[in-house]
């Protein structure tokens, strides 16, 4: 890393000032940027000499034809007030709005970057945040990230009354940590959270797998942003598990180097789709098919068979007069998995609520439409809350809802808007040291305006 570039040039590159370098925390700190001692290659390593061979006595064995795993103890990652697992849309908003909420809080995400869906699997589109007016009903620390991108060349487009914003993944991956960094949430990337620790029906924290091991996290509250209710699942919380259309986002490139001429002769392509804020560079939307996407062997072969017909999409695109500079980018480092499993909350949200633009005195979050033509409808937190398991809410497109909602529920200004609620309610219940269930709503609702939340 440090060859042919001074430390003060990498900072300068990574924007990084002098004085915002203590900011970032062991991030930009010193020792992980100093010029390491030249060696041969440039390349620098060392033993870690305490590592000891470590014991077989805990691994699986086979009895009797199955597999088993002997009772172990598990080392402590950390504990904290509210732990969110998943930093998706949903996640990264809960996390942010318990910290500035009073709460210490841990982000768990099993990939390496923050956004799920929204980033990783190249969903840019922010739509259904509107209703008639054009008024836009979706707000707080999802609009904060709009906001934010708004500042860089190229971070978003379409911000405007009645539309549907498009942002860069990259530039939102960015803002993101810079949020998480700014509000103190604790995070661990690379961390897949497998299991609830249980005491009795109450949640008191999770086990995740990385490449340090089986790891507890202990958390007053734990909040499921995994988008596929694995916490709340393996807590014994009541779900139904759902088939939807799993797709494979992409993205396109070198549009702006077409031959106009030719290509107008030329019938359209498909999967041209639809513009981003990089000039040239279009999204390409997918429906695939309607399956299991808590099924392994069906993730690996949709992985497979959707990157085939990308690839051969584009081949065929770049056959047609006009288009032959058109380039596939990169598919989603995310497969578009939609629906999975959804909580059996206290409150289940109806097509008929929606479709009634229905309000209620528990309203902690406001969905809206594609199109500025419906009317609001309010969220309750019941549909947060499982009905039977304690310490635990849910958050985005696994929240409580029918299954014909899930058009309106999975989308991301919802998603953020619910995980924003989350956040907050865990804070209140962690301060209050009540149940989530038991929290004093009116004071949830109070903190989520404070933090420019719209609740109608
Ligand atoms: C193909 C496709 C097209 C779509 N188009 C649109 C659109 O145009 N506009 C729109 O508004 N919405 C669209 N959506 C819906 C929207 O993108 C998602 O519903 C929304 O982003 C979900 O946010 P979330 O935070 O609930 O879940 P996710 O984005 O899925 O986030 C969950 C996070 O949790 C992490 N995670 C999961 N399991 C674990 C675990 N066990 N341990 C640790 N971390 C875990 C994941 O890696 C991820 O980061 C689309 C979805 C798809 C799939």
């Amino acid at each position: 890393m440090g060859q042919g570039i001074s430390r003060r040039e990498l900072f300068r590159i990574l924007g990084i000032s002098g004085v915002a370098a203590g900011v970032g925390g062991s991030l930009a700190s010193e020792s992980v940027f100093a010029d390491p001692p030249r060696t041969e290659s440039g390349f620098t390593g060392s033993v870690i000499k305490d590592h000891v061979v470590q014991s077989t006595a805990t691994c699986p064995t086979v009895v009797n034809g199955e597999v088993v795993q002997p009772a172990r103890k598990l080392s402590l990652l950390g504990s904290t007030d509210v732990l969110v697992v998943g930093g998706g849309s949903a996640g990264v908003a809960a996390a942010i709005a318990a910290k500035r909420a009073g709460a210490d809080v841990v982000l768990v995400e099993r990939y390496n970057h923050f956004g799920g869906l929204w980033t990783g699997g190249l969903v840019l589109v922010v739509i259904g945040h509107m209703v008639k007016g054009p008024k836009q009903v979706c707000m707080g620390i999802g609009e904060e990230m709009m906001r934010r991108l708004e500042k860089f060349e190229g971070g978003i487009m379409n911000r405007g009354p009645g539309l549907n914003p498009t942002v860069d993944a990259e530039a939102l991956k960015f803002v993101m940590v810079d949020m998480i960094q700014e509000a103190g949430v604790k995070v661990f990337l690379h961390c897949w959270g497998v299991d609830a620790v249980m005491d009795g029906d109450s949640v008191c924290g999770a086990v995740f797998e990385s490449k340090s091991g089986r790891q507890a996290i202990l958390a007053k509250t734990v909040i499921d942003a995994t988008g596929d209710g694995d916490l709340f699942a393996a807590a014994g919380a009541e779900f139904e598990h759902r088939t939807y259309n799993i797709g494979l986002v992409s993205r396109v490139g070198n549009l702006d180097k077409l031959d106009a001429a030719a290509a107008k002769q030329s019938p359209k392509p498909r999967g041209l789709g639809s513009a981003t804020p990089i000039p040239g560079v279009n999204w390409v939307n997918m429906l695939g098919p309607e399956t299991d996407g808590l099924d392994v062997a069906v993730l690996s072969q949709l992985e497979m068979s959707h990157r085939r017909f990308i690839w051969e999409t584009v081949q065929k695109m770049r056959k047609t007069p006009g288009y032959e500079k058109a380039s596939l980018l990169e598919t989603g480092p995310q497969l578009g998995v939609r629906i999975t499993r959804t909580l059996a909350g206290v409150k289940t949200l109806t097509r008929e609520n929606i479709r009634r633009g229905e309000r209620c005195p528990d309203v902690v979050a406001v969905g809206g439409f594609t199109k500025p033509e419906g009317e609001e409808w309010h969220i309750p937190y019941g549909v947060l809350v499982p009905k039977k398991v304690d310490n635990l809410l849910t958050s985005g497109r696994c929240i409580s809802s029918a299954l014909n909602t899930a058009d309106n529920i999975r989308l991301i200004p919802v998603c953020f808007a619910t995980g924003h609620a989350a956040g907050v309610a865990a804070a209140v219940a962690v301060k209050d040291g009540c149940r989530p269930r038991e929290v004093e709503i009116p004071k949830v609702q109070q903190i989520l305006r404070q933090q420019e939340a719209y609740l109608g």
